[in-house]
């Protein structure tokens, strides 16, 4: 995906964090998070730092050495800012901190951190929306052919479908149907009964629709 495609992106996804913190803690940081969600979903590469660098190169023996620019990145591309481990813990604990389980609660109640973190509604929105930013990046770079790291130094993994660059309009409609999925299992309207139900009414109209035709 392009710059642009991973922000656009990250604008559709923005309402899943903004959901969350609307529902938690209230309008402005519903706001804070939606920013942050569009400044993460570019940050795996700007947090990579590229730079351009002027080299020498000698194309033949006969020649003159011609001076050309090269873009470099002081971080390794798609390297450990690409880690899906990282972003995905950094979403995962924000998410339970603001809405923590009963074992959660527990963790909180032992480390001073976790609780100090709870209790501050304005990082954990602004962590929330950038970690899911990042995470839509991952998975905006994840049908190229060039691999992400799945844990830190460990297994890479990519889906090698398109170029990078390519296929942008439909990530973005793929981000859209993430994002109505997740928001709807967090205002509680998508639960495994309903999901179930609708499938059984959609299997029932195939069935119908075949009987019809035949
Ligand atoms: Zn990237």
């Amino acid at each position: 995906m392009t710059k642009n495609g991973h922000l656009i992106a990250g604008a559709i996804a923005s309402i899943y964090p903004a959901f969350i913190a609307l529902n938690s803690f209230g309008l402005p940081y519903s706001l804070a998070a939606c920013l942050m969600t569009i400044a993460g979903a570019n940050a795996p590469d700007y947090l990579e730092i590229r730079y351009t660098k002027k080299i020498v190169k000698k194309s033949g023996f006969f020649q003159k050495p011609k001076e050309i620019t090269v873009s470099k990145t002081v971080l390794a591309h798609r390297g450990v800012t690409h880690t899906i481990l990282y972003w995905f813990t950094a979403f995962i604990l924000s998410y339970l901190l603001i809405n923590p389980t009963v074992w959660f609660h527990e963790l909180i109640g032992r480390f001073s951190v976790l609780s100090e973190l709870h209790d501050s509604k304005i990082i954990l929105s602004l962590l929330l929306g950038y970690a899911f930013g990042g995470l839509t990046h991952l998975f905006g770079d994840l049908p190229n052919k060039k691999s992400i790291p799945i844990i830190p130094f460990g297994f890479r993994f990519c889906l090698n479908l398109w170029n990078s660059g390519e296929k942008e309009k439909f990530m973005m409609f793929l981000v859209g149907v993430v994002t109505c999925i997740l928001v709807g299992i967090e205002a509680n309207l998508l639960t495994l009964d309903r999901l179930l139900e609708w499938y059984a009414f959609v299997s029932e109209l195939i069935v119908e629709f075949f009987q019809k035709i035949r």
